[in-house]
Formats: C-alpha cells, structure tokens, sequence
C-alpha cells in the first residue's frame, strides 16, 4: 500500500490529494484557505463526507499540522508512516528543471533563484514545501513542474524577437504553463486513439486561466502562455496576447504606472474586462443569453482567440489528429466548445455530435465518424500527474 500526498500550496491556501497508488484513487482531499487569518477555513473530504472547521491558522506550517492530525483523528490513515511521498507542484520551472526531481534544499535554492520569474507563485510553493519537510522529515520529496512538459520546444518557438541579451542575462523566454495537465490530457488522449506511434494532438485547457499546447508525438512541441501565464488565449481575467504597444500607448495617455499595468492585464482584463459582467464564463454567458452586447462580443473573442492558436499549431503539427478540451470551461460548457468548433470547422472538416457533445459523461468523443479530425472531452488531473512522478521517482 503505497500513500502519495499531491499539495498545491499558495500563498494563503494549501489544496491537497491523499492517493492509494495501488488503484491511483483519492482517498481524501481537501484544502486550507486563508492561511494567516483568524478565520481561516479547513476542509477535508472522504468517503463521501465532508468536515469544514474555521479557526485561526497563522502560518503555512500550522496548516500542515492541523491537516495531518486531522487525517489521523478521522482514521483517514492509522499512521502518517502510512504516507510514503509528498509531491509538490511547482509552477515556474525555469530553465533548471526539464523532469520532476527529488526536492531537497539544492532543489529549493534552485527554485528560489528562479523565484523572479513567477513571484507569487514560487515562494509560496517553498513555504509549503518547508512546512511538510519539517512535519515529515523521514519521507521522500518530489518537485514537479508546471513547465517542465514544455521543456521539448525549440528555441524557434521559445525565444522572443527581443535582443538575445536579454534571453542571456534575464532568461526572458517563453516557458509555457499548464505542463502537468497537457501532459496528463495529451497522454489519456494517446491511450484513447489506441497507442498510435505516431500523433498530432491540440490540447485546450480552458479554464480560468486556459492555454493550449501542441503535442507530437508525447511531446510539447508549442504551448499559448509564455514567460508568464499572461500570454496566449483570453482568460477570465488576462488578456492574452495584445499587441506590447498597447500597454506603453495606455500608460503615456492615461498616465498608469507599470504595475497598475500588470493589474490591469491579469486582473481587469479578459472575459471580465470586455463584458464589464464578471470573469466566470457562466456569468458572462447567462448575461450574452440575456442581451448584453458587450458579454456577447467577449464569448465570441474567446472563441476566435483560441481558434487562433488551433489553426497555427495545425500548421505546426502539420495536421491535427485530435483536438482534446479540458478544465472548467473545456470540460463543462457545450457552448464554448461548440462555438470554438464553429470557427473552425470549415478550414479543419471537423464535425461535433451535438449529443455527445452535451452529454456529461468523462473521457468522450465527440466528433462524429466522418470527422476529418477526433475531437475529445478529457477531464484533467494535474494532482494524479504529480503523485505518479513521486511514485516513479521515490521508486515505491
Ligand atoms: P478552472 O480554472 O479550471 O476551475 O475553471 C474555471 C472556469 O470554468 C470558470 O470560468 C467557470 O465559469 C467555468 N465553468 C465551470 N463550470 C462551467 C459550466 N458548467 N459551464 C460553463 N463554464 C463553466
């Protein structure tokens, strides 16, 4: 019985997924929210029951303490000795790490280093880590990588036309986000087509914050996102890609600073920042269904956007045998993909099963047979991706 624990810390939240790796299921999960308040939020789900507790929660650390304990108090696991692994995502991987690794302090210095290029993100991930390491110290480690599965582009698709120096000296170039999910959803997708040697997959990963990625042959070959997760399709909040004038032409007319800047795209923008209604696709769509021109307008740019990047990595590939949707937005709403579809379905000879297409079963197809390419609904599962890296890596 090998127990493998996924944890996704932020820096004022701690989601995790305790698994039995025996049959890779969930045997409890949960999430600890607004670390560093008086009343901080601790839930924990298994076996078909939820427990929810708000009290004071001052660190990361304290988080961690009250998660184990309470696994053991509700005889989740007799033991922690039972939890043989933690493994840690990590979104920014730089250029350091192309594979999950073994996360020990040279790993953390590691991460640190690189903290500059997703601020928020990486050390928040360091204190989660620090945090387990000392409730757990006996217990093997894994560090996995938001964009490690992108580490197989080439320097043609990830440096940028701006001088190399600063490729050299800032390691400004396109990362990719998202690794674990297109890595999971392309690898299920493979399976699905029946192992084929050879394949040209388009995945869509299209929740709040979305990117696609062009898989051939198992391997990230382009990915939407770039140096930071602001590039590529429009999200709930960011707003993709924008002509760089854009943001020097707005601050000399209106005088905003640059960080009101980077607020402004990664908070005021996208599905929020056109509809003026909210940065949730349901809200923005029930309020395109009652009339509102501006929700209308944004639902279409969302669809042409992602249209956008299927259509250049269809020539990239050089062809596409499947287009596989996933995360929020992916997996749940038929009119997204629907609309998505319709923009390219006359360049691409795809067509949807209207049926399939609303049903809400996992893992379907739902192009028809005379589609010229398969188009698929795969739900994603990032934690699965990082608790089988630590399994392979701590050979248990
Ligand atoms: P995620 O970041 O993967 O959790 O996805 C969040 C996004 O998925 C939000 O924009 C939600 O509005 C969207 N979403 C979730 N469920 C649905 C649904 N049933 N229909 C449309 N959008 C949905």
């Amino acid at each position: 019985m090998a127990k493998i624990i996924a944890v996704n810390a932020g820096s004022s939240s701690l989601k995790f997924q305790l698994f039995e790796m025996n049959d890779e299921s969930v045997i409890a999960s949960g999430v600890v929210e607004r670390i560093g308040f008086e009343d901080a939020i601790f839930t924990l789900k298994f076996n078909g029951e939820k427990f929810e507790q708000t009290l004071p929660i001052p660190d990361h650390k304290k988080g961690v303490e009250l998660l184990l304990e309470s696994l053991i108090e509700h005889h989740v696991v007799e033991s922690l000795n039972e939890i043989q692994g933690v493994g840690h995502r990590i979104v920014q991987g730089g250029d350091l790490f192309s594979d999950s690794v073994i996360f020990d302090q040279n790993v953390a210095n590691g991460i640190a280093s690189i903290a500059n290029l997703a601020p928020l993100h990486n050390q928040a991930h360091l204190t989660g880590y620090y945090a387990f390491k000392e409730a757990m110290p006996g217990v093997g480690h894994v560090a996995v990588f938001d964009t490690a599965f992108h580490s197989t582009m080439a320097p043609e698709t990830y440096l940028y036309a701006v001088p190399y120096e600063y490729y050299e000296k800032n390691h400004v170039r396109r990362y990719g986000f998202h690794g674990s999910s297109h890595r999971y959803v392309s690898g299920r997708c493979i399976e699905l087509m029946g192992n084929p040697e050879h394949s040209k997959i388009i995945v869509c990963h299209l929740g709040a914050g979305g990117s696609l990625c062009a898989v051939k042959d198992g391997k990230s070959i382009n990915t939407s996102m770039g140096l930071t997760p602001l590039a590529g399709i429009m999200m709930g909040s960011r707003c993709g890609e924008i002509d760089p004038s854009v943001v020097t032409f707005i601050m000399s007319e209106t005088g905003e600073t640059a960080s009101r800047m980077d607020t402004i795209m990664n908070k005021e923008s996208g599905l929020l920042g056109v509809s003026g209604v909210s940065s949730d696709y349901r809200d923005v769509e029930a309020a395109a269904n009652e009339g509102n021109e501006r929700a209308q307008i944004a639902l279409k740019i969302f669809a042409r956007r992602v249209a956008d990047f299927i259509g250049s990595y269809y020539v990239q590939l050089g062809g596409v045998d499947a287009i596989c949707f996933t995360a929020g937005i992916g997996e749940n709403s038929f009119t997204a993909r629907a609309n998505i579809i319709n923009e390219i379905k006359d360049a691409l000879g795809v067509e949807i099963d209207e049926e399939a297409n609303r049903s809400r079963e996992p893992d379907r197809l739902i192009s028809t047979p005379n589609s010229k390419v398969k188009v698929y609904v795969i739900p994603t599962n990032e934690e699965l991706v990082i608790a089988r890296d630590t399994k392979r890596l701590l050979n248990l």
